[in-house]
């Protein structure tokens, strides 16, 4: 053999084959209803390769998942890719008409789907174009009433399929996996990732966070449970990591925040990543204190971590800290590090709190509109733009958006952050959420910082609106926290604390209040400034 002649591709089969030699007992856990060792997942994944070749899925075609975060979906992770077919993790919670669209735009030849999402499929079927074939989830026996004639129920399907299957060898480049952006800014956009690109990520993440023997973050004592649903950012790639581990994993089902806890407890969770806003469901939840949650570890992305929030949980003992990336960037780009000695307690809720430094591989910049990096001096402020090995190239079909995205060479993240001499990333704000208060930008994260400090305050969301005489002026939206009322005195006053000691400019005392039962959220429960805006904007 020539070295001419060695090649090894990096393909998803690769991070699939070490947990069975390594960790063959351990565990894959799904709710109460299940559990099997990494061999019969090994095997389950065979199996529904062999299923799928049988419903005639081959290299390069396209297979959509809608289910609840399960075993299932895991095995889909792999067998799909693995066969050299496109995965298409379906956003369930997008609007039946954004579901049809992101079905037919992504051309999916085949969609295995959970009875519960039936009524979605009945609502649309018959506007669907390309799928042939339709495989039924189910955590029941009885088989749900519809009028889908599905090509089999999964269980069945593999059952009758070898536990064996020879997963072919193919260009690393080949596409593994396509899902869409929450469309919180008109049409879902379609994002997509080579079997290259997700290895890559995986072991991004894994330099980032720990190595596999170690007290690193993530290592093989660790269990874990995504609370990012897998149709997200491929749970932000935890999965993959997870088995790559061969650690034991934990798939919750419907985030149910009673089911949330009682598996953190049970199975012995102790690691997790979920957007703030869930975190707030859980600490809010009236079980809370009849869990021990000390030692969980959870990262926190997808929005800022408020660091109320932060104090909240290290109250608990859980190793909360943030990190941040997009759909576009697979995701993850930065993690917030605690590897610094001798922290006051502030500081390092304020580390913990901050984006993050860019995790290896990722060269991340913070630019001026000619693509000129800002000064790393903590207070200059630009656009943070990317490249790394495993960002989408484009989106599906989508030129223009694609061109607009990539221009100049980076990924252009929409965010505005500073960056200080230690290579810290802040974001301050997405640029269109920015509050342009006579000609300065004000952040509105850094107001929801501060506003959500205040001890009657649950949940708030800053955005700008109209006004005559500053172009915008700040308004918060305040869900009060039990039967306390902040008024719009005491939160402003809380904001002049923060001016007088110099932490936030003076056109957060232009601050106006609203108090609100709840605020709305997008599909990803994160908070949704555009709705938000078209509501109280004027
Ligand atoms: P959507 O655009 O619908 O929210 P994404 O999940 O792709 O969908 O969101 C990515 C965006 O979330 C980023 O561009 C950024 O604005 C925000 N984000 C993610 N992580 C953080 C973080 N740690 N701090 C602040 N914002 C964050």
């Amino acid at each position: 053999r020539t070295a001419s002649a060695y090649t090894y591709p990096l393909l998803i089969k690769n991070l699939f084959n070490a947990p069975v030699v390594d960790n063959p007992e351990q565990e894959i856990v799904y709710r109460e209803l299940r559990r099997h060792d990494y061999r019969a997942f090994r095997r389950r994944v065979c199996q529904l390769a062999g299923a799928l070749q049988r419903l005639g899925i081959k290299a390069g075609d396209t297979v959509a998942v809608m289910d609840y975060d399960s075993h299932r979906y895991l095995e889909c992770f792999f067998a799909v890719p693995m066969l050299g077919a496109v995965l298409h993790t379906v956003n369930v919670r997008l609007s039946p008409e954004q579901i049809l669209y992101t079905i037919d735009h992504a051309e999916d030849d085949l969609l295995l789907i959970h009875a519960d999402f039936l009524p979605i499929l009945e609502a649309i079927k018959g506007r669907i174009d390309t799928v042939k074939n339709y495989i039924l989830l189910q955590d029941e026996d009885s088989a749900p009433a519809s009028t889908v004639a599905f090509a089999g129920e999964y269980e069945a399907l593999l059952e009758e399929s070898p536990t064996t299957f020879d997963f072919p060898e193919f260009d690393e480049n080949t596409r593994a996996t396509t899902f869409y952006t929450t469309g919180t800014t008109g049409m879902p956009k379609g994002v997509y990732f080579s079997h290259r690109q997700l290895v890559l990520h995986t072991l991004g993440v894994l330099a980032a966070l720990g190595t596999p023997t170690s007290q690193g973050r993530f290592h093989q004592g660790d269990v874990y449970m995504p609370i990012t649903p897998m149709f997200h950012v491929h749970a932000w790639g935890f999965p993959y990591l997870a088995t790559a581990l061969g650690i034991k994993q934990v798939y919750p089902g419907r985030y149910a925040p009673d089911t949330l806890l009682e598996l953190i407890k049970d199975e012995g969770v102790t690691l997790s990543h979920c957007v703030p806003t869930i975190l707030h469901m859980l600490l809010s939840h009236p079980k809370i204190d009849t869990i021990d949650l000390s030692g969980w570890k959870v990262l926190i992305g997808g929005a800022a971590l408020p660091q109320a929030m932060c104090r909240a949980a290290l109250d608990r003992g859980i190793d909360i800290f943030a990190g941040y990336g997009m759909s576009e960037t697979c995701p993850v780009l930065t993690v917030a590090h605690i590897g610094e000695e001798d922290l006051s307690a502030d500081d390092e809720v304020e580390i913990r709190c901050k984006t993050g430094r860019p995790i290896p591989l990722v060269d991340l910049r913070v630019v001026d509109e000619e693509l000129r990096d800002v000064p790393a001096d903590g207070e200059s402020v630009g656009e943070i733009v990317v490249r790394a090995p495993w960002l989408t190239q484009g989106y599906l079909k989508d030129h223009r958006n694609s061109e607009t995205l990539w221009r100049g060479g980076y990924l252009h993240t929409g965010d505005v952050a500073g960056m200080d001499r230690k290579r810290y990333v802040k974001i301050t704000d997405r640029i269109k959420d920015v509050i342009k208060v006579g000609g300065e930008w004000l952040s509105s994260l850094e107001v929801e910082d501060i506003l959500g400090q205040h001890p009657a305050v649950a949940e708030v969301a800053v955005i700008g609106i109209v006004d005559d005489k500053w172009g915008e002026r700040p308004l918060a939206l305040v869900v009060p926290k039990g039967d306390a009322v902040p008024d719009e005195k005491s939160l402003v006053g809380l904001v002049r604390e923060f001016i007088d000691k110099g932490m936030m400019s003076k056109q957060a005392l232009l601050l106006k209040v609203r108090l609100v039962e709840e605020i709305d959220k997008t599909s990803v429960g994160k908070i949704n400034k555009r709705v938000l805006r078209e509501k109280y904007g004027q």
